[in-house]
Parts: C-alpha cells; structure tokens; sequence
C-alpha cells in the first residue's frame, strides 16, 4: 500500500479533545476470537524480504482454511522467485453452486510487509499488542489486517454453512512490496482460469475517521497512476579538474534537471478525479475547498488549478508528475566528471503512457546528450469502474456498521497496489479496506504501525455483509 494522507480527515479534524478508545475487555464472539488468533498469529512471521517466512504463514493459513473445511485443490500454493528471493503465493478457492450464473469474485491481499527493525521500534513488531484501542505490529495495517479478515470471513462463512451463488477466490500475494513477481503471475493465472467479473483489493481505501473517531467518509481506490524510474545521464570525456573544458558533465546534467523543475505537465481531468474534488470540495474548508469546488465544475479554471497545484496532497491528482529524487556525479574531487546522473520518479497519469511521459521530458530538456534509462518494468492500468453492484454492497457494509449512511468517494492513488495488475489485464479493481483511521495514524512502512481495534473487528462484518450481498445472502 501507498500511503496517501487522509486529508479529507485532517481537513475536517474538529476542535476538542482526543476521545480515549474504549478499553474495557470486550466480549469477543468466536468468529471474533478466531481473527484475531489469526491476526495475532500471522504478524508473528517476520515476512520482509530477506526473512524468508511467508511460506510459513502459507502454511499456517491453509492449515486453518483446510480445518475450516476447505479441501485441498483448493488451496493453491504456488513458489515464486523474487529477483533472487524466494517467495510463495496463495489461491483460496470457495466454491460456489453456480446458481446466479455469474461469473467468480476476486479479493486480493498481500501476505509481505516492509521490514521492521525491533530495536527501532516501541514495541516489537513481530508481536501483537493491543494497548489504548489499537494493536501495534508491522502489517497490521498493511496488509495483515486484510488477510486476516479475508480468510477469517470465509472460515465464517463457510462454519456458517453457506454456500455462494459463484465461486469467489482469494488470490494473496508474497511480494508484493517489493518486486511484484508474485502478483504478476497470480494475476496472469487468475485471467486465465477464473476471469472474474470484477476484483476487489482489501489493501487501500477505507474509512476516513475525524479526531473523534467518527466515521467521515468512505474512500474507494479506483485508479493509480503509472510508478515510473529514469536515470538521466551525461557522459563526458573527463580529463584533470586543473584544466576545465567547456562541457561538462555536472554542469550539463544540472542544466537539465532545472528545467525539469520549471516544468508543468498538462492538467489533466477525469470523471474520477472531479467527482472526487466535487466530493471532497463539500467538506474542506477555505481556500482549499473552494478551488476543488470549482475544478470539478471547470478543470481549466485557472485560480483552481493553481490553488490545487500548489498543495502536495493535491498535485498529484490533477495529471503526471516527475521529480528527481537522487543523483550521483564524477569519481574524484581533482577529476572532471566522467558522468552524471539524476534518478527521476514519475506519477504518470492513467492514459498516457511511459513513452509519452519520456518524450515530454526529452523535449523540455532538448539535449541530446542527457541519455534515458527505464529503471524497471512498468504497468500502466486504466481507471476501474465502482460498479452499481460493489457500491450498493458497500453502501449496506457501511450503514450496518455506522448506523448511518457515509459518504462513499472513489479515488486514484498514486500507484503501487496488486490491484494495477488486474486493471491491466481488464479487470475493473476496487479497493475497499473494511479498514478505519484517523489522518495521524496512518503508520504503514512506518514505526510503529497500528489498526484501531474497533475498526479490526468490525472489518470481519464488512467483508461478511459484502460477499452475501454480492454471492446471494
Ligand atoms: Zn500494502
């Protein structure tokens, strides 16, 4: 998961004290207890890169589905190498009686975390804890929160003796946080033996949360832009510092990187991203909220676009940007530079496209010398469609849990979910974490990292409340 900062939260944050979460002892239901065991269970395997447990917790889940009734073929394990490391995936098949005639649902997790140093932390990372209304461990966001919640609802359902109108699978990756590999070739293998209807992603979206823990809005991941890396580099003949020639490597790679940061790609807009401006304008206040007010009625509105590209938690969605990040030049300090290097990171807007986004940047810097390098291998997704169905099934997780109806707010995030590989291949893929936080508690890939214990529990319902309502209740 990209963290992308909840600032619909932050914006309408209400003055007032922080109210303590409820603490006393709950009483637990068994499917409840049974989650939580998983969850507690799984965040004890250490499965960053370089650890090498997530065939561990492979195990250890389809130990659990396999008790819970689900037969052996359909548990598929898979081994995957992942550049150098190896890794496994997992594919957990219910089957359904075929009644609706309509074609299987997908969900999707990722078993992988982003590496926690224990001595960094507060408490352990590898161990859950539950203190002050949250559980502290890595993945207890991102993403054990959504395995255990998955496998939990169909341990649930299926102790429930229901059976689904289709077939729905779960298709969990192992590497998803750093080469993907997995996914890939789980997506590939989804396309072509299940081909769902549609996909839906336990890793993004979910309930943004004021101060108070009040439910504000519910926000729908249904587009990412394009992860894309180049290397810009001069290379230049070199010689001793004692005797500068006219060209030089640093001077010229320098040259261009300034024009870089005077460049603006062209505003882009999308239903997508102006029914979510429309959305979020009601709420935000000021400034802010006027100019995405009057974006979505007008994208070439230019005080809007200004406004909106001006702030970091709104440049992004108004078309492709690229920014460099690192550098590296010469060799010696009595040396002329023999090369230079910029590493530049791209958001590319869905639509356009990796050669384009290139080609712009070739022809902004027009020099021929500064050379380009694709850092690695790109996927590029459409903008997915929240369908009647999804939508209307969320709607009903939501009020059920809220008591109220909320907001429900599709977005596009800056890219980098298991999600874009099945956009790619065709698949409309919404992500619709059962999940709930505050803008300050979002610690994914961070120290510390938290889930609030209400929205842990309650994310057992979401996923439950869905599927019937999608695979006949
Ligand atoms: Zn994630």
């Amino acid at each position: 998961m990209r963290v992308k900062a909840f600032l619909l939260a932050g914006a309408l944050a209400s003055a007032g004290p922080i109210a303590a979460q409820d603490t006393e002892t709950r009483q637990l239901t068994d499917h409840q207890q049974m989650v939580h065991d998983i969850y507690r269970d799984i965040i004890g395997f250490r499965t960053a890169r370089g650890h090498q447990q997530v065939d561990d917790m492979v195990a250890y889940l389809t130990k659990r589905l396999s008790d819970a009734g689900f037969a052996q073929e359909d548990l598929m394990v898979t081994d995957y190498d992942s550049d150098g490391e190896p890794t496994q995936g997992l594919i957990v098949r219910y089957r359904g009686d075929g009644s609706s005639g309509d074609k299987p649902i997908v969900m999707l997790a990722h078993m992988d975390v982003v590496d926690a140093l224990p001595e960094d932390w507060d408490r352990d990372p590898f161990t859950l804890t539950e203190e002050d209304g949250y559980f502290f461990g890595r993945g207890t966001m991102d993403n054990k929160y959504g395995v255990a919640n998955l496998v939990g609802t169909f341990i649930r359902l299926k102790d429930e003796g229901w059976t689904p109108n289709r077939d729905l699978y779960l298709a969990f990756s192992g590497d998803e946080e750093t080469g993907m590999v997995s996914t890939r070739a789980q997506a590939k293998w989804i396309a072509e033996n299940v081909d769902p209807a549609f996909v839906l992603n336990s890793d993004a979206g979910g309930t943004a949360l004021d101060d108070e823990f009040k439910p504000l809005a519910m926000r729908v991941q249904a587009a990412e832009k394009t992860f894309a890396t180049f290397e810009l580099t001069v290379s230049n003949p070199g010689g001793h510092s004692s005797r500068p020639r006219s060209d030089n490597a640093i001077y010229e790679l320098s040259a261009a990187l300034l024009k870089l940061a005077d460049h603006k790609f062209a505003v882009q807009a999308t239903p997508l991203t102006r029914s979510y401006f429309a959305a979020l304008g009601q709420s935000v206040p000021g400034e802010l909220g006027d100019a995405m007010r009057a974006f979505a009625e007008n994208p070439e509105d230019p005080a809007a676009v200004a406004t909106l590209q001006s702030n970091p938690e709104t440049v992004g969605t108004l078309g492709t940007t690229c920014v460099a990040t690192m550098l590296r030049a010469g060799h010696a300090e009595n040396a002329l530079p023999q090369s230079a290097t910029a590493t530049v990171n791209c958001r590319i807007f869905p639509g356009i496209g990796v050669e384009k986004t290139q080609a712009e940047l070739a022809r902004v810097i027009g020099n021929d010398n500064v050379s380009f390098k694709l850092m690695a291998e790109v996927t590029e997704s459409p903008v997915s469609v929240l369908r009647d169905d999804v939508r209307a099934a969320v709607a009903k997780s939501l009020a059920a849990r809220y008591g109220k109806d909320i907001p429900i707010i599709p977005y596009m995030e800056s890219g980098g979910t298991d999600g874009m590989h099945y956009r790619t291949l065709g698949y409309d893929t919404v992500a619709v974490s059962g999940g709930a936080s505050r803008s300050q508690d979002m610690y994914a890939h961070g120290l510390n990292e938290r889930a609030n214990v209400d929205a842990f529990y309650s994310g057992l319902d979401h996923w439950t409340i869905i599927l019937k309502e999608l695979a006949g209740g």
